[in-house]
Parts: C-alpha cells; sequence; structure tokens
C-alpha cells in the first residue's frame, strides 16, 4: 500500500490517499483540540494510543456486525480505511447526562439518562455544530431518510455492545459520538471512536478519564486514555 498525498488535514488526524482509490490512510497526530479548535496542544504519545485504541474498538464491532471502514493498522499512529463519502453529521448517544445536554438542558450532570439520548449534529465548527434532527437532514439533503434510520439504529447498536465492553473493564460509557459515510450503498461507520469523542468515567469513584480532562484543564490526558486501553487490554 503506497501513501499519496494529503487529502485533508482535520484536528487530531489526518488523511491521506493511496495507490487504491478506495482506500485512505489515517494519521493520528498528537494534536489535541477543544471549543472547535480554540484550544490545541500536542500531547506526546496520543497519537500512537488514539490509533491502538481506535483500531482495537473498531475491530470489536465489526465482530459484533456494525459495518465499519476500518481495515488494519499500518504503523503506531496509521491506520488503513475505506474511503467513504462522508455525511457531515455527528451523532451522538447520551447513558448519563454531561457536556452540552447540561448546558443546554439545565440538567444536573451525572444522572441516568434512560432511555438512552440520541442526537444529531451539524458538522459545523463556525457554526459550533448546531443540533437538527431528521427534517433538517432530509429537507437539505445532508442524507437519505434511510440512512438516517441507519444511522439511528447502527448508533444504537454500538451503544449495546459498548456499554457492556466498558462496563466490563470498570468503566461507564458516558456518551459517544459517531461518524457515518457511504461505501457502495451501505452506510458504514467511518471517523474514530476513542477518548477524544466519548466521555468514560471509572465505575466507582466517577473519575473522568476521557478529553473531558483536556477541555477542563485536569491533567493527566495520556494518562487516562493510557489507563483506559490498559483495563481494555489494548496493547499499545
Ligand atoms: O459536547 P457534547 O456533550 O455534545 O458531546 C457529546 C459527546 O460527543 C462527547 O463524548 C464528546 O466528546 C463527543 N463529541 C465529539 N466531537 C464533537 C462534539 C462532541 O467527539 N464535535
Amino acid at each position: 500500500m503506497e501513501k499519496r498525498d494529503e487529502l485533508y488535514s482535520g484536528k487530531a488526524k489526518s488523511v491521506y490517499l493511496t495507490d487504491d482509490a478506495q482506500k485512505l490512510i489515517l494519521f493520528f497526530r498528537n494534536d489535541t483540540s477543544a471549543f472547535d479548535g480554540e484550544k490545541v496542544e500536542k500531547l506526546a504519545r496520543k497519537g500512537k494510543v488514539n490509533n491502538k485504541f481506535n483500531a482495537f474498538i473498531m475491530e470489536k464491532l465489526e465482530q459484533a456486525g456494525i459495518p465499519t471502514h476500518f481495515e488494519k493498522k499500518l504503523s503506531d499512529e496509521e491506520s488503513l480505511v475505506k474511503k467513504l463519502d462522508m455525511f457531515p453529521i455527528e451523532c451522538v448517544v447520551r447513558n448519563i447526562a454531561a457536556g452540552s445536554l447540561c448546558k443546554r438542558l439545565g440538567i444536573k450532570e451525572g444522572i441516568d439518562v434512560s432511555p438512552p439520548l440520541f442526537e444529531f449534529f451539524l458538522k459545523n465548527d463556525e457554526l459550533h455544530d448546531p443540533m437538527i434532527n431528521d427534517y433538517h437532514i432530509q429537507s437539505f439533503g445532508w442524507a437519505g431518510e434511510d440512512d438516517v434510520a441507519q444511522m439511528k439504529t447502527l448508533t444504537l447498536k454500538v451503544n449495546e455492545i459498548l456499554k457492556k465492553l466498558f462496563l466490563d473493564a470498570g468503566l461507564l460509557l458516558v456518551d459517544y459520538k459517531l461518524e457515518f459515510g457511504r461505501f457502495n450503498d451501505q452506510v458504514v461507520l467511518g471517523d474514530e471512536f476513542t477518548p477524544d469523542g466519548c466521555r468514560l468515567w471509572d465505575v466507582t469513584t466517577r473519575e473522568k478519564l476521557d478529553k473531558d480532562r483536556f477541555r477542563q484543564g485536569l491533567g493527566g490526558v495520556v494518562e487516562a486514555y493510557e489507563e483506559v486501553a490498559s483495563r481494555l487490554g489494548v496493547e499499545i
């Protein structure tokens, strides 16, 4: 597999073309960003930890029947993925109240959300990723009716798989964000699943072990990601 030009550089990952038009290489950088790119720092080892963490989770999801773009890990910081036609949409599921839900609705952090909440957001930093619903998506052509249904079904199925996986490792899956795209007419999970895009709390102490450590200046960000990886048995 030959790496070609950079296609796109995101806030924490760079995406490269390859000699196969249907495959891309994701490069997980050490950059860490929050607040729509306003706070950015380089954190040693983060790229490597996230690449390995993501590979582990994507493989678990594939095994459980979720179609993902993940093909294989290529190096410490790189993975090969299928090239999807991405929807400009973020799918969020919440099991416990935290983050923007608390701010938006005045809900107390930490209360159980039952049944779990599903929310769509538009991927747009300038607009601060506004919340949208099925109607916005279809009226503005961001995805079709069947795509919307598939995104909801798959995101909630991921919740059942990962809630258990994390709980078995002594972790609460508080919430997470997924992104999907189309590959040969199928809705497929893209992007990444790492502690950058989910909230994970220790089941007993409720200590935060995810990107909130960076957002809230709590320190020990990569150490927390490594702790989560080690509890899951991810080899770093
Ligand atoms: O900020 P909010 O509470 O809406 O985030 C919900 C979940 O989605 C969190 O786990 C957060 O890390 C993730 N998220 C993300 N990228 C965004 C927005 C949210 O990974 N742009």
